[in-house]
């Protein structure tokens, strides 16, 4: 049904855009016009014009802006030239500056106008490590190993400016009421700084959000993002010498292993749109000491918040497990989270009509030498069906497309909101890559800014011009989020020690199913280690016999807290 409801506004649109009032009109197109007429769509044409004119007389400004951003390429929470800059713009144009919002230095909101519709269009601007990136089609880095703009968030934040200060010069044109406002959101890029944004409730009295993101379409992206949570886990053992005195040791190091081991036994048993990936970004000091101390860094994602909470709190417990294996504590720290975007129908439809009233872009014969280089650099499938002179046709999200994470999830789960997709990145070339850093430093990534700019400037011209845009996205809203809670888990802290036998619950070693132990004592060595523990082939699964092998019946202290292996020791 939506996809029918597109067409038609798209056919409209197409109309609207067609018609020439100078010439002379035969029947058919007399009745085109009625048609659009009655849809308010011809009412909205010129207002369309002037502001893709307004967006074009400033667009020399702002493609500076984005490339001076560009050359800056800062990181997140480090923006602090970038946010200066588009700030130093959007004051300049008559807005009114809030700095340092929500306790973040680089946050700003820029506001212009009083009253409702409160319409906020967002920016980002933060950098990515490691890709730093000349604007040309071959790996030639400004700075090696320096940050670069590999998401193209330098054409984000000042696209959506540039679109902001449009916006505002036609309401003022025009004496429209309402309030505009551009919010400056910093480090996207693994900070979620618009989650301390809404933590803030700077979004209170925040009727819609747009947002674009950079990509090798242009699209209106209704809803999806991968809901994700990344956590730091840390293991607390005790440091010993790794030869002399092991048994003195708790390895930190241990309870990371087992964590990833019971991660890639749960793999199989989430759903497959799951991601789940990590780091060990400390496995200990020094390979003669028992770690004392590691850590893992981890993210996990699914299409939807509430799927992701429960494959969250499994993976707590095998971090827990781990702990209780291995003599540990562990504390793990949510660093951040991104919900998924909640989807919105009436601002889609509208985005729609908009993207597809602007259209796409041609490259010139520059930059399809350029394109073409750059192509050679990628794996030749990428990107056969891609073109910036189109708009793809609004379609439903499939959960399991390919998908990253945005904090611009947070936001929709409280105001209505919609993004736009833009082609500034050649076809073929992918976010976070050396490719996507040299496209938004030259024209191709400009253009496609353009695009963004004036889809966003219509959408939200027309949401400022029809109270009834706004409520039927405020009802679409409502009717998503009824009954469901938002909560973001960023910086929430769990702290686990085990406490031996676990307190209320049978010992492992009577407990149903559990595996009877047969000790095996050698005379020799005395590593209980991993390779220790064997499995003989002869075992059924209901009878796993368990050999540890130790150097004496002296202090077994550690294995008789361990009430699996108490009943086995003399
Ligand atoms: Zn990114
Ligand atoms: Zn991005």
């Amino acid at each position: 049904m939506s996809d029918n409801l597109s067409m038609t506004s798209a056919h409209l649109t197409s109309n609207a855009r067609t018609f020439r009032p100078t010439e002379p009109m035969p029947l058919r197109a007399l009745l085109a016009v009625a048609i659009v007429l009655s849809n308010n769509a011809y009412a909205q044409a010129p207002a369309h014009r002037q502001l893709q004119q307004l967006v074009d007389a400033h667009s020399a400004q702002f493609i500076a802006a984005s490339h001076q951003i560009w050359e800056y390429a800062e990181l997140g929470y480090h923006e602090e030239k970038s946010s200066a800059l588009l700030q130093r713009e959007l004051e300049a144009a008559g807005f009114t500056l809030q700095s340092g919002v929500a306790d973040e230095p680089t946050g700003f909101v820029a506001s212009w106008g009083h009253g409702k519709p409160v319409i906020a269009i967002l920016g980002e601007f933060d950098a990515l490590p490691g890709l730093s990136q000349a604007a040309v089609p071959d790996r030639s880095p400004v700075v090696i190993a320096a940050p670069g703009h590999g998401c193209g968030h330098n054409l984000l934040g000042s696209g959506a400016a540039l679109a902001a200060v449009a916006v505002k010069e036609y309401l003022e044109k025009n004496r429209m009421s309402g309030t505009l406002r551009y919010y400056g959101t910093p480090a996207e890029e693994g900070g979620s700084g618009k989650i301390y944004m809404v933590r803030a409730g700077l979004f209170r009295d925040v009727d819609v959000v747009l947002h674009w993101h950079p990509s090798n379409v242009n699209v209106v992206a209704n809803g999806g993002a991968l809901a994700v949570i990344s956590a730091k886990f840390t293991f607390h053992g005790a440091a010993a010498h790794a030869a002399l005195a092991p048994d003195r040791g708790r390895s930190a190091l241990d309870a990371i292993m087992l964590m990833g081991n019971g991660i890639e036994f749960m793999r199989e048993h989430v759903p497959s749109n799951t991601r789940i990936h990590y780091i060990i970004t400390n496995g200990g000091a020094a390979v003669n000491i028992v770690p004392d101390t590691a850590t893992m860094q981890l993210m996990a994602r699914s299409p939807s918040n509430t799927t992701l909470d429960g494959i969250w709190s499994r993976i707590v417990k095998i971090a827990q497990g781990a702990a209780l294996m291995t003599e540990t504590t562990m504390e793990v720290k949510v660093d951040s989270t991104d919900a998924n975007i909640v989807p919105n129908n009436p601002l889609a439809h509208l985005a729609q009509r908009d993207l597809e009233e602007v259209g796409g872009f041609r490259y010139t014969a520059e930059e399809q030498r350029f394109a073409a280089e750059i192509r050679k650099t990628l794996p030749p499938e990428a990107g056969a069906a891609e073109s910036p002179e189109t708009v793809l046709p609004l379609t439903p999200i499939d959960p399991n497309s390919p998908a990253a994470s945005t904090d611009v999830g947070d936001v929709s789960w409280n105001v209505p909101t919609i993004g736009f997709g833009a082609a500034t990145f050649a076809p073929g070339v992918a976010a976070h890559t050396w490719q996507a850093t040299a496209c938004a430093g030259m024209s191709i990534g400009q253009r496609g800014m353009l695009v963004a700019a004036k889809a966003l400037a219509l959408t939200a011209a027309d949401l400022f011009a029809d109270p009834k845009l706004v409520a039927d996205a405020k009802a679409d809203f409502d009717n998503r989020t009824n009954g469901k809670t938002y909560r973001s888990q960023t910086d929430d802290v769990i702290r686990f020690r085990a406490e031996l036998p676990l307190p209320g619950r049978p010992p492992a070693s009577t407990a149903r199913g559990s595996p009877p132990v047969h000790p095996y004592a050698s005379a020799s060595t005395g590593r209980l280690t991993r390779s220790r523990i064997n499995t003989p082939k002869t075992s059924s699964p209901s009878d796993i016999h368990w050999v540890i092998e130790r150097s004496s019946n002296r202090d077994c202290s550690w294995l008789r807290k361990n009430s699996t292996m108490k009943r086995a020791n003399p």
